[in-house]
Parts: structure tokens; C-alpha cells; sequence
């Protein structure tokens, strides 16, 4: 048994099932658990959607909490700077004016 059968199989123990849809990545067969797919191969999870409509929802809601992670990092790092001018408040306003979009869901 090769090394990527032994992957996947010690998954199935646990009680994934194998389905008949690749991984994106690799090409390994993905398991199913709970609505969840994974790939035993590259150990991740992976996104299976049915429609291209969904692949962009998906993107979109995955991009948008990158967004904000990142824009909250940027928040923190001026307000750890106890000396704020007027470029430092502008760029807040301007962080949290971009936060405010990314929150707001496209329906
Ligand atoms: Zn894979």
C-alpha cells in the first residue's frame, strides 16, 4: 500500500467516506465527513461547491475575512503609536471606511 492509500485509508477508519471528486491540488480522491471534504494527502481541508456562482460566493466571504484580518492589523498597529497626526487619523478613517465595506454582505 503506498504511502497515499495509507493516508487516506487511516482517514477512512476515523469514518470518512471516499468520494468520486479530485482534489484541486493533488488529484487524490477528497473523503466527505459531515458535510466537511478533505484531502488525506496534501492534510487539508478542501471547498467542494457545485456551481461556479458558488466557487464565487465561497472566494468572496474567503477574501473578505482576509480583508478584514488584515485591515485590523493595520488598525492596531497605528493605534499602538501613542503620537497620532493627522496622516495616521486619515488613514484610520480611511481603514475603517474600507472594514465597513468588507462587512457589509453582497446579496
Ligand atoms: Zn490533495
Amino acid at each position: 500500500m503506498s504511502d497515499r492509500e495509507q493516508k487516506i485509508s487511516s482517514f477512512m477508519k476515523r469514518g470518512w467516506v471516499l468520494t468520486d471528486i479530485e482534489c484541486p491540488s493533488c488529484g487524490s480522491p477528497l473523503l466527505r465527513k459531515e458535510g466537511k471534504f478533505y484531502c488525506a494527502v496534501c492534510n487539508r481541508e478542501a471547498l467542494v461547491v457545485d456551481s461556479f456562482d458558488e466557487y464565487i460566493k465561497a472566494m468572496e466571504s474567503q477574501t473578505r475575512s482576509e480583508l478584514k484580518l488584515r485591515i485590523v492589523n493595520e488598525i492596531r498597529k497605528i493605534l499602538e503609536v501613542s503620537n497620532l497626526n493627522m496622516e495616521d487619523i486619515e488613514k484610520l478613517e480611511k481603514l475603517i471606511k474600507i472594514l465597513n465595506m468588507a462587512s457589509q454582505s453582497s446579496s
